[in-house]
């Protein structure tokens, strides 16, 4: 495993070291000095985000991790010299080096559309859409928590209210359900923001699905610019031109693909199915959102 692999696979037990217990260690890891001096690299293992936005510094991961009440990158400075010091590290903190995990090395392949296939073995523990799941579920994670805004209960009875307490795409008056009327994926680019969330009769929402509210709604004009208006109200700009944001998702997407492939292949061959006589399925689409 390359030494930035390596270090990514132990980030999330260092911070839960630095989570618990009576110490700083956060504000060591924080330290230049400390930083050079532990593991022999030029940078803090890690910075706050604040302060790596500031100097639009390319020398951190994405991944951003709340430690302590901050929210922090990890330098991607590594280089293979840090190994050792990095083994010993690990150790005085009582974390056990994942040194296994250099044996995988999962099989991934593209199919024409672009998807992700992933060849599993027939006996393995996790079948069907595990890795399309994960991917889904990491671009929604994204795009729910772009934008940080909180919303109340009363700002969605506020949201009814808007809508006269009737379905914002047929006008009945039924029950209501939350929908958000541009989904969230990584096509339509929707968020969970006030303002792109609508009330719907329940035939309308199982109905609409992947649908943006206007491919939804088709030639009724009236409801469209009446969701338009009160996205308006709500300040809400659908990001969905944002090219730049596609890319990120995109990119967040493949990403996954091969994290998932990777752990899904380790607990197969740690964790085998002992026996299932139907399970010829040995390989399995991904389904892109
Ligand atoms: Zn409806």
């Amino acid at each position: 495993m390359k030494i930035g692999q390596f270090v990514k696979a132990h980030i999330r037990e260092i911070f839960s070291h630095c989570d618990t217990g009576d110490h700083n260690e956060i504000d060591f890891l924080l330290d230049p000095a400390y930083s050079k001096r532990t593991f022999g690299v030029n940078f803090p293992f890690c910075a706050a985000v604040e302060d790596i936005e500031k100097t639009e510094s390319k020398r951190y991961w994405t991944d951003v991790y709340l430690v302590r009440g901050t929210r922090v990158r990890v330098t991607s400075q590594w280089f293979e010299s840090s190994r050792p010091l990095f083994f010993q590290y690990l150790k005085s903190k009582n974390i056990e080096p994942k040194s296994k995990l250099e044996n995988y090395n999962p099989t991934l392949t593209s199919s024409d559309s672009g998807n992700k296939v992933f060849t599993a073995r027939s006996n393995s523990r996790y079948r069907g859409n595990a890795i399309g799941n994960a991917q889904n579920l990491f671009v929604r994670n994204i795009l729910s928590r772009l934008g940080n805004e909180s919303f109340s209960e009363k700002d969605w009875e506020n949201t009814k209210d808007y809508f006269s307490r009737r379905c914002a795409y047929c006008n009945a008056d039924a029950d209501l359900l939350i929908e958000h009327a541009i989904p969230i994926n990584k096509e339509k680019l929707g968020e969970h923001r006030l303002g792109n969330l609508v009330p719907s009769c329940k035939p309308c929402n199982s109905k609409k699905r992947g649908l943006d509210f206007r491919e939804f709604l088709g030639d009724d004009l009236e409801a469209i610019q009446k969701i338009e208006a009160y996205m308006d109200s709500r300040n809400y700009v659908p990001l969905e031109d944002s090219e730049q944001m596609r890319m990120i998702l995109d990119m967040a997407h493949k990403e996954v693909a091969s994290l998932a492939a990777r752990y899904i292949r380790i607990v197969n061959e740690l964790f085998p199915r002992s026996s299932d006589p139907d399970s010829d399925d040995d390989q399995c689409d991904t389904t892109s959102i």
